[in-house]
């Protein structure tokens, strides 16, 4: 076959199109079309097969790169499809949501050289997406069953990774989650218009159906303590996330309708799904008809001032107390967020929340950067007497997120956590100072990424099945005796 590859001299760099704003506006559909055939072809085309291929350098699973742009400029999609699903249990839903620009993308040759990357996430998508369409995508099934047991708490990227890798193995796996779904960020926290929620419901479907047992409305802590889940089974993998929001102490901040991000973005991310959510219905957690101002520049605060759009505010602002350029969040949302009609007002933070019921409007400050700090980041600084206001009936805090104190909540004071509250483990294990009590994903990184979550979840999975096995050769681990 005639060499279809490095076509980045004719070729021009196309993402797949994206819908009109007045249509992305109105509703929670996901932004980007699919690609034509050809055009995912032509696309993938564009790659230079590098001998040292940066992108999958980048890319924290090592996806396969070029081999798969490769085969889809070939037409040989299903060995594209096998080739990506190797190192990514969930490949549809990172084409969607990865940060490409920071990761793969950001880092392909044909970029740095001026073409314009090779579009990678949405031939990631396409691929993956046909693959789901033509049935070629099955539930694990082992070789083999195992006596033994694994507990996975959080049924979020990183524990649904880990149960797919471990039950692959033969294991017995059983997902403990707070939630009454699983997907934890994946379906509370990411909104539609980003990853449509039958995307992750399919794949939480297909792990339940390898044979993973999910045991839903389960918060451990309350139904049962982590001393008695290392009872039931033979290892446990904590991967339970980070939720406690970062607070602002203003005053005004314990004003009605200022909001934690989480609380306001899962009410959505609920009323997508058909739920009742009364604090939605009467109004509280509702932006039509008001001025929102979001706090924050994370991707946190990105979904927060989209989703506001979509619920139909009057004004929606985005309060970000460095510029543009030092902003934490993706590029590429913050120039979705700007034509669906967002204002970023950069190098500014609040002073305080004033209002009389609820918050009626946000008192500001300019700031500027300052001199670098010891990472290097400028830090900001206040402009004197530079204060000015904006007028807010709801107020969105998006801040970030730290872990909670986990040896409290879990009723076990033994466990070691790091002096940030994440879980303390040993590399390249990932076992926690407790003999197989196992750590994966933002409850061992701090809020990150949904494909670090599922690199951790995998190598969790590797560890785990080592330390099982070491013990089953020498005879301990008693739970599944
Ligand atoms: P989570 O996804 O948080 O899952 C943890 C699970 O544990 C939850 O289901 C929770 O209910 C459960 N749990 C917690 N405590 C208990 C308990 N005591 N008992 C039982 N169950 C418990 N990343 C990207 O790559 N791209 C993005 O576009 C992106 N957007 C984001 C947008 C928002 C609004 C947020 C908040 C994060 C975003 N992230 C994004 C980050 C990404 O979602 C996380 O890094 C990833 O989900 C972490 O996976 P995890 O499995 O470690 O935890």
């Amino acid at each position: 076959m005639a060499n279809r590859m490095l076509q980045f001299t004719q070729v021009q760099r196309h993402m797949p199109p994206k819908r009109e704003v007045t249509l992305r506006r109105s509703d929670f559909g996901e932004i980007y079309d699919e690609f034509e055939p050809q055009s995912a072809a032509e696309q993938a085309s564009r790659c230079s097969q590098c001998g040292v291929p940066f992108c999958q350098v980048h890319c924290p699973v090592h996806n396969n790169i070029p081999d798969w742009l490769m085969l889809t400029a070939e037409g040989r999609l299903q060995e594209a499809y096998e080739v990506s699903q190797a190192t990514n249990n969930f490949p549809e839903i990172c084409g969607r949501i990865c940060p490409q620009d920071r990761l793969c993308e950001g880092n392909c040759v044909i970029e740095q050289a001026g073409h314009g990357t090779v579009t990678i996430g949405s031939v990631e998508k396409y691929i993956n997406d046909t693959a789901w369409e033509r049935g070629w995508v099955k539930p694990v099934s082992p070789p083999q069953e195992r006596e033994q047991s694994v507990g996975i708490i959080g049924a979020g990227p990183a524990g649904l990774a880990a149960a797919e890798q471990l039950r692959a193995k033969g294991y017995k796996v059983t997902i403990y989650d707070r939630y009454d779904r699983a997907g934890g960020l994946l379906i509370y926290g990411i909104p539609s218009f980003k990853l449509e929620k039958e995307v992750v419901e399919r794949r939480t479907r297909l792990v339940a159906d390898a044979g993973v047992t999910f045991k839903l409305n389960f918060e451990v802590g309350r139904d049962a303590s982590l001393p008695e889940l290392r009872l039931r089974h033979d290892a446990v993998l904590i991967a339970t996330g980070v939720y406690k929001a970062r607070d602002v102490m203003l005053p005004g901040a314990g004003l009605d309708n200022v909001l934690p991000a989480m609380d306001y973005l899962t009410a959505s991310n609920r009323k997508g799904l058909g739920d009742e959510v009364p604090a939605f219905d009467d109004g509280r957690l509702d932006a039509a008809g008001k001025d929102v101002v979001v706090i924050g520049g994370g991707d946190t605060a990105m979904d927060c001032v989209r989703t506001a759009v979509r619920q139909g505010a009057r004004s929606v602002k985005c309060l970000y107390r460095r510029n543009r350029a030092n902003m934490p969040g993706s590029q590429r949302e913050v120039a979705n967020a700007e034509e669906e009609g967002v204002d970023f007002v950069w190098l500014a933070a609040p002073e305080a929340f004033d209002g009389r019921d609820g918050v009626a409007e946000v008192r500001a400050l300019k700031m500027r950067l300052g001199v670098a700090d010891a990472t290097g980041r400028q830090a900001p600084e206040v402009v004197a007497d530079s204060g000015f206001t904006l007028p807010a009936q709801m107020v969105v805090k998006a801040l970030g997120f730290d872990p909670e104190d986990l040896p409290t909540l879990f009723n076990c004071p033994e466990l070691e956590t790091t002096r940030w509250g994440t879980v303390k483990v040993a590399y390249p294990s990932l076992m926690s100072n407790l003999d197989g009590v196992f750590a994966a994903g933002d409850i061992v990184r701090g809020a990150s990424l949904v494909v670090w979550a599922i690199r951790d979840g995998r190598d969790a999975a590797e560890s785990i099945d080592r330390y099982i096995q070491a013990g089953a050769q020498s005879g301990t681990h008693a739970a599944s005796a």
